[in-house]
């Protein structure tokens, strides 16, 4: 029998992965490996509430692989040096793994494919991470698109590939060093907040079951409110891989075919979302440099001329905008926002704060349990005005009339605020007399909502005519 391995990266489950079903075909012996990197949280793009989700899933998947014969490997430090030892040891001849769609994620395949050829190993990687990737949907003239509208048609009408049976059974592997599965303590890192969901394959697919049967069918109305539970609260299951996006999108479609015109447009809608995803996918592909530069020429090197103290208060939730502070306070919290609340804090922090939006995107990687590098991106350009297909600069969400619409009841800020939880809720959404107070353990507002808006609309005017 030859030995084959299957790196496991951000495909953390055995039902519908792509390399793995691939490894598991041949009558080969498949090791399971996952590699932890190595990071210091000096300069991280990552926090506890990502890394306490990742910990739990570990667990689960080498539960699960014992289930089927097999277990999990667990390996620390650079990629290519340990798959190339772990060859060696095990005397692998082949390294399967599914593709990352992130530049760094690349950057280690390419290393990887060079580094095995000269060890004689031979690498097969596959896509898995979306539907459609990287130069798959493209324009009449074969460029990849710009804008979603168009990028969605097109990538409606492509075939979809099949969802493939979870692995069964794997032979038996041999005595092979492994670390012991790691909890938060591995990391140097602050305590994660005490709401995060639980991770694994079998608590994702009870999320996906229960979204589909309870919630899916009311999508359009209440995925806009954050006081509700509207949304399929999937975006971590499938940033670990712990469904696949396949999967998620056929028992969709299936639910549809069930639904009168109202459930199917719902169910509509939510595949739109799955298809942003996957437009933010090819974007970050084709588009590398969004990383660091705004992804409309006409706004680079703009400034930002915001008091960084400003940057202190939104990510602690004590800017006196309660809408704001309220969301920032569920994301330390539970490494969730609600996309509504996503949206008005990151115009709350380049709009009315005037600070780059790269300081948001980093905050929001370090808290984030889905923290999505493309995802993360476009919505931050989205947000700022910047990016692909973003909301005009223009369009400058007032977050006292966003209360007004999406929470108007007050039943998230309150939640989350304990100190407005006797203030009428009226009174939520609209600034407060000034010099005065919402409540008395309630800060003031930071700034001036109408006059933050004309500077705004100065500075993007600016940048625009130079
Ligand atoms: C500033 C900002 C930052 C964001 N950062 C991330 C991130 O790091 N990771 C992430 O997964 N999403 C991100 N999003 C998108 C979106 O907010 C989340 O995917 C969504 O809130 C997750 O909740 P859900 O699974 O209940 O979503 P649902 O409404 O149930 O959507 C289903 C799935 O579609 C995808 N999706 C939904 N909306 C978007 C979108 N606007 N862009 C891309 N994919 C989408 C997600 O995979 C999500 O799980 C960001 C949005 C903004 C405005």
């Amino acid at each position: 029998m030859h030995t084959v391995i299957h790196w496991f990266r951000r495909d953390l489950r055995l039902t519908d992965n792509t390399a793995l079903h691939a490894a598991s075909q041949g009558g080969a012996r498949v090791i399971p490996v996952f590699i932890l990197s190595k990071w210091t949280t000096s300069h991280a793009w990552t926090g506890a509430n990502r890394q306490s989700f990742l910990c739990d899933c570990l667990r689960s998947l080498d539960a699960n692989l014992r289930a089927i014969g097999a277990r999990l490997i667990l390996r620390e430090g650079d990629a290519v040096e340990e798959l190339c030892r772990l060859a060696k040891e095990t005397a692998a001849t082949e390294i399967f793994f599914n593709r990352d769609p992130d530049p760094w994620g690349r950057s280690v395949e390419e290393r990887l494919t060079k580094a095995a050829a000269q060890e004689g190993l031979h690498c097969r990687a596959f896509k898995d991470v979306a539907i459609h990737e990287r130069q798959e949907v493209l324009t009449g003239a074969g460029e990849p698109f710009r804008v979603f509208t168009p990028y969605s048609r097109a990538w409606a009408k492509l075939s979809k590939p099949p969802v493939l049976p979870a692995v069964k059974t794997l032979p038996a592997i041999p005595e092979t060093a492994s670390l012991e599965l790691p909890d938060l303590s591995r990391w140097n890192l602050p305590p994660a907040g005490g709401g995060l969901l639980p991770g694994g394959e079998k608590a994702a697919r009870e999320r996906l079951k229960d979204f589909v049967a309870r919630r899916s069918l009311h999508y359009a109305d209440t995925r806009d409110l954050p006081s509700v539970p509207g949304t399929s609260r999937l975006s971590q299951d499938l940033r670990f891989g712990l469904l696949s996006p396949r999967e998620v999108h056929r028992k969709c479609l299936d639910a549809a075919d069930q639904a009168d015109a109202t459930g199917r447009g719902s169910l509509m809608k939510f595949i739109a979302e799955i298809v942003w995803r996957e437009f933010y996918m090819q974007i970050l592909w084709n588009f590398p440099s969004v990383l660091e530069l705004e992804f409309n020429p006409k706004f680079r090197g703009m400034t930002w001329p915001g008091d960084l103290r400003g940057l202190d208060a939104w990510a602690h939730g004590e800017t006196g905008f309660p809408i704001v502070d309220a969301a920032m306070r569920e994301l330390r919290e539970t490494g969730f926002m609600h996309n509504r609340c996503r949206m008005i804090t990151a115009m709350f922090l380049t709009k009315d704060l005037h600070l780059d939006w790269r300081l948001g995107e980093r905050h929001f990687m370090q808290f984030l349990m889905d923290g999505e590098i493309a995802s993360n991106n476009g919505g931050w350009q989205w947000s700022a005005g910047t990016g692909a297909d973003a909301a005009p600069y223009f369009r400058i969400q007032n977050p006292w009339s966003q209360t007004l619409r999406y929470d108007p009841d007050a039943a998230y800020i309150k939640k989350w605020i304990p100190a407005l939880r006797d203030v009428p809720a009226k009174r939520l959404c609209e600034p407060p007399a000034p010099g005065t107070r919402l409540a008395r353990d309630y800060p003031p507002p930071i700034v001036d909502h109408a006059a933050s808006r004309d500077l705004t609309l100065a500075l993007f005017k600016s940048a625009g005519s130079r």
